[in-house]
């Protein structure tokens, strides 16, 4: 095992198969799948799936690959030696696919969990929906709506571009070695209906990050000089409001009065 590779693998079938039918793979579906490690997941997938699918798999690790390679040796796998930071996925991705969208599977290496998630943003356009393991802190943190403790900076800018729902918690002795912390599967599946609605990006990750700056501050004292009270009251916030308290659409609202007063 390497432990610098993130090397936890999962050795609970209940979770493997729970994590796979949730996947429901459909006749045709093409799955990228993060992270092999000794093909838990992906055995699940060959074994459980009554239909035709293709299948990628991206792992590190090349002593891991000869196993891979004899294990999954089928047509419709395809096994590569990379790193997912360094992997042109875009350009992979549109190779492959014909008019669909890819399906990103992955019980991730949580040493860079947070860079493959903006890695995956970039293919956003090319995914149909992500199952991805996350330290639960961050699934939480991902997860989080308005006034739960754990909303912040990461809900609101994942929650812009995906809808996100919590698949299973699991707990660290369904993996061997046995890790620290705490896991959970998100299912993240891309959608419009912020993105649509905001007139910069740039802009509104000044605000969220300028919003989210000083946790326990009124939403007036952390955006002081970047919009005035009056202006927060035209969008419908109160200035004693704390961003913690704030729904993604009303980070949208702010963004685009910024941005429009540039303009004015
Ligand atoms: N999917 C397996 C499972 O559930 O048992 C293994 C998951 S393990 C948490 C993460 C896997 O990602 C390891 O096999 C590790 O070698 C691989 N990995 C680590 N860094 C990677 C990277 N940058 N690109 C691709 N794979 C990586």
């Amino acid at each position: 095992m390497k432990r610098y590779l993130g090397q936890n693998f999962l050795v609970n079938s209940y979770v493997v198969d729970y994590i796979i039918s949730h996947m429901c793979i459909k006749t045709n579906d093409f799955i990228f799948e993060i992270g092999p490690g000794k093909g838990a997941l992906t055995d699940s997938i060959v074994s459980k799936a009554e239909c035709y699918y293709n299948l990628t798999v991206l792992e590190k690790d090349k002593e891991l690959i000869p196993f891979l390679k004899k294990k999954f040796f089928k047509p419709n796998i395809e096994i590569l030696c990379g790193d997912i930071l360094r992997f042109d996925l875009n350009a992979y991705l549109n190779n492959w696919l014909l008019n669909g969208k890819a399906r990103i599977l992955g019980n991730l290496p949580y040493y860079i969990s947070s860079q493959i998630l903006f890695k995956l943003l970039e293919s956003r356009d090319l995914i149909q929906d992500q199952l991805l393991m996350l330290q639960k802190e961050v699934a939480d943190r991902i997860i989080a709506t308005p006034k739960k403790k754990e909303y912040g900076k990461l809900s609101v800018l994942i929650q812009l571009f995906y809808e996100v729902e919590k698949v299973i918690d699991v707990t660290p002795d369904k993996f061997k070695p046995i890790p620290k912390v705490h896991s959970s599967v998100i299912k993240m599946s891309p959608t419009d209906k912020y993105v649509k609605l905001v007139h910069d990006k740039n802009c509104l990750f000044e605000v969220v990050r300028r919003a989210f700056s000083m946790k326990r501050k009124m939403i007036k004292n952390c955006l002081v000089n970047l919009v005035s009270e009056r202006e927060l009251q035209s969008v419908g916030i109160s200035p004693t409001e704390r961003a913690q308290h704030l729904p993604v659409s009303k980070f949208i609202c702010l963004s685009n009065l910024v941005f429009a007063r540039k303009f004015n």
